[in-house]
């Protein structure tokens, strides 16, 4: 069940491009959908100068990037997932987007289709209400950068079948990953554990403790993370790490997770981190 077939990767920014790469390295017919024309064309260029990396460690052939590379198209309608196997939603961590997204793809997609969302935090069970088919739908929650981290967190909503869960661990297993079977709860696991440590980062430069380089030192040679908190906070994206902390909020404890003001005070400014050139630090690509 897990033969490669066609997926739709609905979201071509920083997750989407790594889900569609992946899929596709797989063997998968990979459709990368985005309702912006200049980022599915940003999200090929990633793709391609990303796998001409994997060439260049030798860890992929020119003839398998070539063929990957021929396996992904790229479209701005939805309508394209109709004949998918899998949909794997990466769209903007919003509620009212993705459950528009999913109700939309229970009219398009056919019964059998798995409709996976990538989301941080979003509860799996609401998104499942929006559809006709809550059996069918599952959190698939790769990590980033997603070709090179092998975690998947899967997310089993209240309705989600059994067959579709086994479905979804075979097929991540199929890409090299570790799948790891959560239940929905905000946050699920990984973020309800990484993203109050990279709140607690912030507030420490806020509070003037030490700056961002000293905070990430002191993690990585301290504690041993490759990254410190605060490159993982830009590489995440501060407007995901924002949406998440007001999930945690609002599901779990409103007190206990309240975000920084530094860290709404920078996603106000347009500082987004690598995808906006600044975040804690200066990119220049
Ligand atoms: P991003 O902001 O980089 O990209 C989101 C993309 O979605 C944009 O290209 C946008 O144009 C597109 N989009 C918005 N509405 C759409 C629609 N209706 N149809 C199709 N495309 C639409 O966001 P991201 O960081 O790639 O995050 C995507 C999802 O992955 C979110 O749910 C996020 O929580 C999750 N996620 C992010 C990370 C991370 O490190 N950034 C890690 C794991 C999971």
């Amino acid at each position: 069940m897990s033969e490669p077939g066609k997926v739709a990767v609905i979201g071509g920014g920083t997750m989407g491009n790594g889900i569609a790469h992946v899929f596709a390295q797989h063997g998968w017919d990979t459709v990368l959908i985005d309702v912006s024309r200049d980022q599915l064309a940003r999200a090929l260029a990633t793709i391609k100068g990303n796998t001409e990396r994997q060439v260049g460690k030798g860890t992929l052939t020119e003839d398998a990037r070539q063929h990957l590379l021929d396996r992904i198209s790229i479209q701005t309608s939805l309508d394209v997932a109709h004949d998918a196997k899998l949909v794997v939603e990466a769209a903007t961590e919003n509620p009212a987007i993705k459950f528009t997204i999913f109700r939309d793809l229970s009219r398009i997609c056919r019964a059998t289709t798995i409709l996976a969302s990538n989301t941080s935090s979003i509860s799996i069970n609401e998104i499942a209400k929006h559809t006709d088919r809550p059996e069918q739908v599952i959190g698939m929650h790769f990590m980033n950068p997603v070709p090179v981290m092998t975690l998947v967190e899967i997310v089993r909503g209240k309705r989600t079948a059994k067959e579709i869960l086994d479905r979804t661990v075979e097929i991540s297993k199929s890409l090299g990953k570790m799948p790891v079977v959560v239940k929905d709860s905000p946050g699920f696991v990984s973020n309800r554990i990484l993203m109050p440590m990279i709140n607690e980062a912030i507030y420490c430069v806020q509070d003037g403790i030490a700056d961002a380089e000293g905070v990430d030192a002191i993690m990585k040679y301290g504690m041993r993370h490759p990254l410190g908190p605060l490159a993982l906070a830009d590489l995440i994206g501060l407007d995901v790490c924002l949406a998440i902390m007001k999930v945690l909020q609002d599901g779990l404890d409103k007190h206990k997770y309240t975000p920084a003001p530094l860290l709404e005070k920078m996603v106000a400014d347009g500082k987004l981190g690598r995808k906006s050139g600044a975040g804690f630090y200066v990119y220049r690509d």
